[in-house]
């Protein structure tokens, strides 16, 4: 992390915890050449998790983002996956 007060791209983890039920963890830093501490903050990347879902939900392959043949039959499109 860049330091907020040098800017230096130092720094050493000085505290972390588990926060809201294991969903967050809070990390206190210290720079390096300066020494400010300051907090950060991690979270599984959600946007992923959802996508996945929302291709589900529309009847496309998860590992494409392509139209499954099943959706296409459905939607009377069968002749596109032969392009
Ligand atoms: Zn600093």
């Amino acid at each position: 992390m860049r330091c907020p007060r040098c800017g230096d791209m130092r720094d050493r983890v000085i505290d972390s915890r588990l926060i809201q039920d294991g969903e967050r963890i809070r990390r206190r830093r210290q720079c390096l050449d300066c020494a400010t501490r300051y907090t950060t903050y991690e979270t599984i990347e959600q946007i992923e998790l959802l996508k996945d879902q929302y291709y589900q939900f529309a009847g496309w392959d998860v590992s494409t983002g392509n139209p499954t043949s099943g959706k296409l039959a459905e939607l009377g499109l069968e002749w596109v996956s032969t392009l």
